[in-house]
């Protein structure tokens, strides 16, 4: 063995060095959870300094065997998901005991695209999706696979519906001029659903928009005449896809009916949960999605609503067996069979071959605190949500933009006698003085042509006081009247 490989081998240095990280992390997660003043949500900082910063810190610090203060470091100037002050975008504030699962994942580095790489993780691919599909209510000749993310899960299900629906074999006479495929989707699709099928290379017309209703769900009755309008333009839908919810707003589709529509026209239907899917957990809001287990397949992230470290994503298919026809191509030399369905090959159902073995987070999560965990984590953040609605409402300067269905709340900041015409300046205002103030983390949407400031309720530990405090500190921020 070369000198360098003992000394990054050596067992007692990560013995040591790693009873020190997990000194650092424990006191992390109790001092995080207090929401200290003294710790900004997130240290703004101009891209390029922090670029030039590290470029500093590799001159400074190469072979520097003192792995803490590079960690150290980090993990101050990242922004912190565990701050109850962190109301901003979807990414969860995981549970401490992903951060264990993850050290062992990366020791282990299975690969999961063959059996033979990470076997139990295979096991446990299977028995998560297996569980996701039972709480969605699907029969058990439902299954499905993990993805890196719901971006991923989205375009690998569209892939799934062309190989199905297109009605000709796509995968080896490649596009066909006679059949111009197209899927259908809400003006409120998440940005990755539009870029899957560009991917796809079905471009602009491939894309037909339905209409959305003032509470931005997809507009039921608009749905008939799309479809014909895009059928008389020669376009050939394969499939629909619903929000579960939407990005920007929250919003539900509404599920049912368009499996109603699917059924009519035979298409397939997928449903977008990547953020609001996690309601199948809980009781209290599993209406929301009602009629899901008559999709044809459902993207589910456990990285937003679920408490679980990125990335870790759920595609179900209501018959597993169809993800087979997915990438229907030959790899002999990794697997004996290509043509046999087998369940423990994962990267025959997948575009990932190599990918990380997140089977080990979700199920850890699971087997520590059962599934209830989840059911907690949408009652306690809905439940907010409809909190800091009411007062927002009761707030006469803040304009709600939609009551809120999920955790998702959008509002903007209008005292009295500001002229429309100024609010999106305002608002735009805002949200940079209060992110580079450190205090809070949130973000902005775009609602017709208006902009909001956009809170996600993720964390366990944020309450109504500290929303209180919020519009309160968005109050008084001077600068924002000059
Ligand atoms: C976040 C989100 C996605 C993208 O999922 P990633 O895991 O970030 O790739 C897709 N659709 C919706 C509705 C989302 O909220």
């Amino acid at each position: 063995m070369q000198s360098l490989h003992s000394q990054a081998f050596d067992s007692e240095y990560f013995r040591e060095q790693g009873h020190q990280l997990v000194n650092l992390l424990a006191n992390y997660i109790r001092d995080t959870q207090k929401g200290p003043e003294s710790l900004p949500v997130f240290p703004s900082k101009n891209p390029d300094a922090l670029y030039q910063e590290w470029q500093a810190d590799l001159k400074e610090n190469y072979k520097n065997k003192d792995i803490q203060s590079l960690f150290e470091k980090v993990l101050q100037e990242n922004i912190h998901t565990l701050h109850p002050k962190y109301v901003g975008h979807q990414v969860a504030s995981p549970l401490p005991i992903n951060a264990l699962a993850d050290m062992l994942g990366s020791l282990m580095n299975s690969g999961m695209g063959v059996y033979e790489m990470g076997s139990p993780m295979v096991a446990l691919e299977k028995l998560v999706v297996k569980e996701t599909a039972k709480v969605l209510g699907y029969s058990p000749a439902a299954d499905g696979i993990l993805t890196s993310g719901g971006s991923l899960g989205n375009l690998t299900a569209l892939l799934t519906a062309r190989s199905v629906k297109a009605g000709y074999d796509l995968w080896q006479e490649g596009q066909q001029d006679a059949h111009k495929l197209a899927v259908m989707v809400s003006e409120e699709s998440h940005y990755c659903v539009n870029r899957a099928i560009k991917i796809m290379g079905w471009g602009d017309e491939g894309i037909v928009k339905i209409p959305v209703n003032a509470n931005k769900q997809v507009d039921i009755r608009a749905l008939e005449s799309t479809y014909q309008a895009a059928k008389a333009k020669g376009r050939q839908v394969i499939a629909l896809v619903a929000n579960a919810c939407s990005t920007s707003t929250g919003s539900y589709d509404d599920i049912e009916s368009m499996a109603d529509f699917c059924a009519q026209h035979q298409l397939w239907l997928h449903v977008d949960g990547a953020h609001g899917g996690a309601v199948i957990y809980s009781e209290k809001y599993r209406h929301r999605v009602r009629g899901i287990e008559r999709a044809d397949s459902v993207v589910l992230d456990y990285h937003k609503m679920l408490l679980t470290t990125a990335l870790a994503t759920a595609l179900v298919f209501k018959d597993g067996s169809l993800a087979y026809r997915t990438f229907a191509q030959k790899a002999d030399y990794l697997w004996e069979s290509s043509e046999e369905a087998e369940w423990y090959n994962l990267g025959k159902r997948t575009i990932e071959c190599t990918k990380h073995a997140m089977s080990l987070r979700i199920y850890a999560i699971m087997r520590t605190y059962g599934r209830e965990i989840f059911g907690e984590q949408i009652d306690y953040q809905y439940d907010l949500a409809q909190d800091f609605a009411q007062l927002i409402e009761k707030n006469e300067d803040f304009e709600l933009a939609l009551q809120p269905e999920a955790n998702i709340l959008c509002f903007r900041y209008r005292p009295e006698g500001s002229r429309e015409a100024d609010l999106n300046a305002l608002n735009a205002g805002i949200r940079k003085a209060v992110i580079e103030s450190g205090r809070f983390y949130i973000v902005q949407t775009l609602i017709e042509g208006k902009v909001f400031l956009r809170c996600t309720l993720m964390n366990p530990f944020t309450q109504l006081p500290d929303l209180e405090c919020l519009l309160h500190f968005i109050r008084s921020l001077q600068s924002i009247r000059a």
